[in-house]
């Protein structure tokens, strides 16, 4: 294993953070900096940019309008994009659902679908959990019953992130109550205006409303908006997970907001001298940066194995611990370094128009509402806890 970048690849680096420079707007990389809020027209503004120079679906194969890039270009790629303050892409169409229609949709549903994700025409978002299935995920009860041409749907999802915004909604549903849980399961495309759809929001710790309760009463959905076979959407759910854990390390977006947390500690006064000279402090920051550093090697060497064909096993698990943890970790530090001025909350001073007066330095106040949308790293994409049931089984052979 080399994990060393070729010169193609330092070339491929260039490419990148020149594309960065000339494209990405400056007042919506500002906004991901400064840690103000992000609307739904700055991620399809952004989304647009990237898919005018191809480069929005990196996970799809060349023929269907993809990067076709290796797994080293992507990890170039969405490191440089967090050093330059990138927005993150809605990954529930275009790195989510699409995969799924790729390998199982019909011929209709990637004609019709895919290049509307490719243009950001649909918002879409994820209708996988339910009040009482989440880790448990194949204990789901929305049902979906056939009737003619179309299915009826009833139930309710929940955790439905940015559905508030969305058009379209993949769904797992029970078409079969009687078989074994995993295999009376569906997969179903619906439209988010069909009548008898309800989005309630969820108001998460830090008062944002990201999250929601999605209902459906009797909601008629044509059967060619089933994705798969009938009864197997279980297949399809699992070959989406495998996407929905790419990148989850999040290597790039610790690194920038160390790196962040650095400038705030040199300013910062503490006992008379900057923070970052509080021995204690340092001592936690390097602590940060060692495992910081330790995550990248591991990542770099999943890569690599990627590169040479490999398919990301157990590895993935020990990534999303480590990166989570560590993400959670650098907010905490955040708040240290904000001391009091960690406490008062100001709404709208995370609205990029905001010209009011921050109660402490402007820095600090985001940091409380980070630390509490945060906690939700180590819960979603799989929980931490589960993802270590997965290493003692599969790495530790428990
Ligand atoms: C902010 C946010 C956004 C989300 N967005 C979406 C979305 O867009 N679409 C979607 O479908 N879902 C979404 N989710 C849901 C997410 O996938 C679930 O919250 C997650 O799978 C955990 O399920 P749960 O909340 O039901 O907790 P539970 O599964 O009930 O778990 C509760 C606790 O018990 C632990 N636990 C459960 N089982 C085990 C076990 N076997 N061994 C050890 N510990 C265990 C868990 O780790 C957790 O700490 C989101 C969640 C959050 C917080």
């Amino acid at each position: 294993m080399d994990i060393n970048f070729t010169a193609e690849e330092a070339a491929f680096r260039d490419e990148v953070r020149a594309f960065l420079k000339d494209k990405l707007p400056e007042d919506i990389s500002r906004k991901v900096k400064e840690h103000k809020r992000l609307g739904k027209e700055d991620t399809v503004r952004w989304q647009k940019i990237l898919n005018e120079q191809g480069w929005l679906a990196l996970h799809w194969p060349k023929e269907h309008g993809g990067t076709g890039w290796s797994p080293i270009q992507k990890h170039i790629f969405e490191e440089e994009c967090a050093e330059a303050g990138a927005p993150t892409v809605l990954p529930f169409g275009v790195n989510m659902v699409a995969p799924v229609i790729i390998k199982f949709g019909t011929q209709e549903q990637k004609d019709y679908y895919l290049p509307r994700i490719l243009k950001s025409e649909d918002w879409w978002c994820q209708g996988y959990s339910e009040p009482g299935a989440g880790s448990d995920l194949a204990s789901l009860k929305t049902r979906a019953v056939r009737e003619g041409d179309h299915y009826v749907v009833n139930g309710q999802k929940t955790w439905t992130t940015l559905g508030q915004h969305a058009d379209m909604i993949f769904c797992l549903v029970r078409t079969d109550p009687d078989a074994k849980k995993q295999e009376g399961i569906s997969f179903l495309l619906i439209d988010m205006n069909t009548p008898g759809i309800t989005v309630r929001p969820l108001i998460t710790l830090d008062g944002e409303h990201e999250v929601n309760e999605v209902f459906f009463d009797d909601v008629k959905v044509p059967v060619e908006n089933l994705v798969g076979e009938e009864n197997k959407g279980w297949t399809c759910a699992k070959y989406l997970l495998t996407f929905e854990r790419t990148g989850i390390a999040g290597v790039g977006q610790s690194k920038a907001a160390l790196a962040h947390l650095k400038q705030v500690a040199a300013q910062q006064i503490s006992n008379g001298r900057p923070l970052i000279e509080d021995p204690h402090f340092r001592r936690r920051l390097a602590d940060v940066e060692m495992e910081l550093m330790s995550l990248e090697m591991t990542n770099l060497r999943t890569v690599a194995a990627a590169e040479a064909g490999g398919v990301p096993g157990a590895e993935s698990s020990f990534l999303k611990i480590m990166g989570t943890e560590l993400r959670q970790e650098i907010t905490h530090l955040f708040r240290t370094a904000a001391g009091p001025y960690a406490l008062p909350f100001l709404n709208e001073a995370l609205h990029d128009d905001f010209d009011g007066n921050y109660v402490g330095p402007e820095f600090a106040a985001s940091v409380s509402a980070r630390y509490f949308n945060f906690r939700k790293l180590s819960i979603f994409g799989g929980s931490n806890e589960i993802q270590k049931n997965i290493i003692s089984k599969m790495i530790l052979g428990l």
